[in-house]
């Protein structure tokens, strides 16, 4: 099977996705591009992420011409392919519609440095105006509204959440859920303090060496 680690991983990654509580159903969408080859592994349109096989994966290039059909893709494959024509530098794209990241998205609100993980994303995690879940225009919008950040508000709808590997596009997706229920929970009860600009600089610098990341590359 053409891409098999990759449908596979967009199988794994489904599950969960689910099962942290970051979407409910058949919400949300992810998929992966091979760089060499250009192709891209999808996650097909409205199937339950428990049901949902390798097989199942859609294989498209990044026109979004279908190379292996037996499912439609997401309805979102305008978004994931305009996102990887746009940064050369992500191989993987999350789609939530995480509760707490949602809730910011309805109130038309971005999530600002109230806490050091938004660093996940960037200094904040901007948000996208609104448009119809699946067309070309919210595809146009993701895009235009990405700029350097690993995640992105889609107004009402979800986050976007990149990254260079489906575990770091995962893990944006999971962090920024965080930050946004502690946003959530600290304007509920009082005035929540913002980290300063120069703190977020920091912040993003000390995060290219954490971990086992080696010093200096
Ligand atoms: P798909 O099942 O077509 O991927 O759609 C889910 C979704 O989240 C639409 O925005
Ligand atoms: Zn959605």
């Amino acid at each position: 099977m053409e891409l098999e680690s990759e449908r596979k991983a967009v199988v794994r990654f489904g599950l969960k996705m689910v099962e942290s509580g970051l979407t409910t159903g058949t919400g949300g969408n992810l998929s992966i591009i091979d760089r060499k080859s250009g192709k891209v592994a999808i996650s097909p349109s409205g199937i339950e992420y428990a049901a949902l096989q390798p097989r199942d994966v859609v294989l498209t290039d990044i026109r979004g011409n279908a190379l292996e059909a037996e499912t439609k893709p997401s309805s979102e494959i305008g978004f994931h392919l305009s996102l990887y024509r746009r940064r050369k530098d992500i191989q993987a794209v999350v789609h939530t519609h995480s509760p707490y990241a949602v809730t910011m998205a309805c109130l038309g609100w971005e999530i600002p440095a109230v806490h050091y993980l938004v660093g996940f994303a960037g200094k904040k995690v901007p948000l996208a105006p609104y448009a119809t879940f699946g067309t070309p225009e919210l595809a146009d919008i993701v895009s235009d509204h990405i700029g350097d950040y690993n995640a992105l508000l889609l107004a009402n709808h979800g986050l976007v959440a990149v990254g260079s590997s489906m575990d770091a596009a995962f893990a944006v997706a999971e962090e920024i859920e965080f930050v946004a229920r502690i946003y959530y929970q600290t304007k509920s009860i009082g005035n929540p303090v913002i980290l300063p600009d120069e703190e977020m600089d920091t912040v993003l610098e000390k995060f290219k060496t954490y971990g086992q990341k080696k010093m200096g590359g």
